[in-house]
């Protein structure tokens, strides 16, 4: 018996089944704590997480600048040795703070973005733009309006043009609500779905699987308790949905379809020709609520949104927790066209009268005329229980850093070279770590590299025959290789199956490690499959 053969049996595979029901965030956590006392006295490689290794450092100087300007500002107001300052006066601001400004790189970033944003808002009151920036990234003031702050709504709708509208021209049209993260924006959206009488307990809901696990947990639960249907795309038709997947979703039964594109974990955004069968589908499924999570938008080439073939029907979520390595900043936002499905539906509903009173009663005292309030108000007010709707908005620092961002992302060229330079960096991981594997490495357009899915019955099928496949398949509980990978050799990813992948499938995330660990995990994958093999023929 070789060397490895004893460190393979040494592993107590008995354990593995008592995983299966958890979800697979915490099986990779379990999986973590169990790789740190590794067989082989590896470092710990950690390829689970979706946390990007890298920050955006534009954005953030421009914010630290503001922040420091309001202080002086402040002062001018009055001081007091104490540490204590007035509040900010608007009047004259603009050009105070543009005097200050200095030829650092970081003063002239914000002295250009500002300018920009002048001339292409077409900003007329100078001094309110300026003291949104600046009190707002001071935080003294309640945000207001609570929904989202005046300005910074322009800026944001400039930033999903570019990023996801491209060729059509939505940035007027559209209402926005930022949000905590994506968490709370696909959190709101549900309750909102419910509270307003858009879909009911028992509606059959369609999910784009496999994918990020809460679209596929949240929907079932009691409060919720929707009929979920999933449409799961395969790699054989690399990752996009079929033509009687589309179908599928003409059902009038049908009330919402729910996906994240580009998708995590598949990585692939939806090719342009897919795109336009929306329009088909909803030429008969007219009521039909599209829910986009376009999260990853930014790391596929001439990605265009969901929302932007589809505006009256479609809710866009993003966040800029990847793109601008930001996850603890919780920077989301909810976008809807201001003519949208979920309004016509709400005002179609209260033709009925039972739900007529439910309304009035239930946001008549945050709405002079509760009828009229749109889908995206109640879900600014019910995200604080209505009674404290005119405290809901995102903190105001918090906007004002996505509007750094934002304005960092919307210089030419500059800001196309940061997106450009975050695709290069997780392709060059994935290049390197699909070489080592030996397979062929999908390159079209539509896959954003963010993630990779790994087939180990085909990985094992490729390397030792379909035979030895088979028989791994048949013989070991799915959750082997994950498991043995994280005891043995201290390599931490995650099984895909949760995300509503087929079995076999693990997900490698990109985002997190040097391009040397990918080479590491990919080899240490092949020296397990090599593993397997030497126990099979033995
Ligand atoms: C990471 C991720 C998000 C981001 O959530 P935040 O709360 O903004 O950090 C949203 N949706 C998907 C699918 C994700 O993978």
């Amino acid at each position: 018996m070789t060397a490895d053969l004893k460190i393979f049996n040494a592993v107590d595979d008995t354990k593995v089944k008592q995983f299966d029901q958890l979800s697979n965030f915490e099986i990779a956590a379990i999986f973590k704590r169990l790789a740190k006392n590794n067989l082989r006295h590896n470092q710990v490689v950690n390829g689970g997480r979706g946390n990007p290794n890298w920050i955006e450092t534009t954005g953030r100087l421009a914010y630290s600048r503001l922040l420091e300007l309001g202080v002086v500002e402040a002062e001018q107001t009055f001081n007091e040795d104490a540490g204590m300052a007035g509040n900010v006066r608007q009047e004259g601001l603009y050009q105070r703070v543009m005097n200050a400004l200095g030829d650092s790189r970081r003063d002239e970033f914000l002295r250009n973005a500002i300018q920009a944003a002048v001339n292409h808002l077409d900003i007329q009151d100078r001094d309110a733009f300026m003291y949104e920036l600046v009190d707002g990234a001071l935080g003294d003031h309640y945000p207001y309006p609570p929904r989202c702050l005046s300005y910074t709504e322009k800026i944001l709708a400039q930033y999903l043009q570019k990023n996801c509208f491209k060729d059509q021209q939505l940035a007027d049209y559209v209402d926005i609500f930022p949000t905590e993260g994506g968490t709370a924006a696909m959190v709101y959206i549900f309750q909102e779905l419910h509270s307003a009488h858009i879909l009911y307990p028992g509606d059959t809901v369609v999910v784009n699987s496999s994918i990020f696990t809460p679209y596929l947990q949240i929907p079932v639960l009691s409060e919720y308790d929707f009929h979920v249907k999933t449409v799961t795309t395969r790699r054989s038709n690399n990752w996009q949905m079929t033509d009687e997947q589309f179908e599928e979703l003409k059902d009038p039964k049908v009330k919402a379809f729910f996906a994240v594109n580009p998708t995590n974990p598949t990585a692939r955004a939806i090719t342009p020709e897919n795109l336009q069968k929306f329009k088909e589908v909803l030429k008969v499924n007219t009521n039909l609520i599209i829910i986009t999570d376009d999260v990853y938008g930014t790391f596929s080439p001439d990605y265009q949104s969901i929302f932007a073939v589809a505006p009256h029907n479609t809710i866009l979520v993003y966040s800029f927790s990847k793109l601008y390595g930001a996850t603890g900043e919780r920077l989301g936002l909810i976008c809807m066209h201001k003519k949208n499905v979920c309004d016509r539906l709400i005002y179609e509903n209260l033709l009925n009268s039972h739900l007529n009173e439910l309304d009035e009663e239930r946001y008549s005292i945050v709405a002079t005329d509760p009828h009229k309030m749109k889908f995206i108000d109640r879900m600014v007010a019910d995200s604080r229980a209505i009674g404290l709707y005119h405290t809901a908005g995102l903190s105001s620092p918090q906007q004002i850093m996505m509007d750094m961002f934002s304005l960092s992302n919307l210089r030419e060229p500059a800001g196309d070279e940061y997106v450009a330079t975050s695709r290069q960096t997780v392709t060059n991981r994935y290049n390197e770590f699909w070489n080592t594997l030996g397979l062929t490495a999908d390159q079209t357009l539509e896959n954003t590299h963010y993630y990779t899915l790994v087939d180990i019955y085909r990985l094992m099928s490729e390397r030792h025959g379909k035979e030895f496949a088979e028989y791994y398949q048949d013989h070991y509980n799915y959750l082997d290789f994950t498991y043995r990978l994280a005891v043995e050799f201290g390599t931490v990813i995650m099984d895909a199956t949760a995300f509503g992948a087929e079995k076999g499938n693990v997900r490698v995330s990109l985002a997190n490690l040097t391009t040397a660990d990918y080479h590491r995990i990919a080899q240490d994958m092949l020296d397990l499959v090599d593993e397997y093999y030497e126990k099979y023929q033995y």
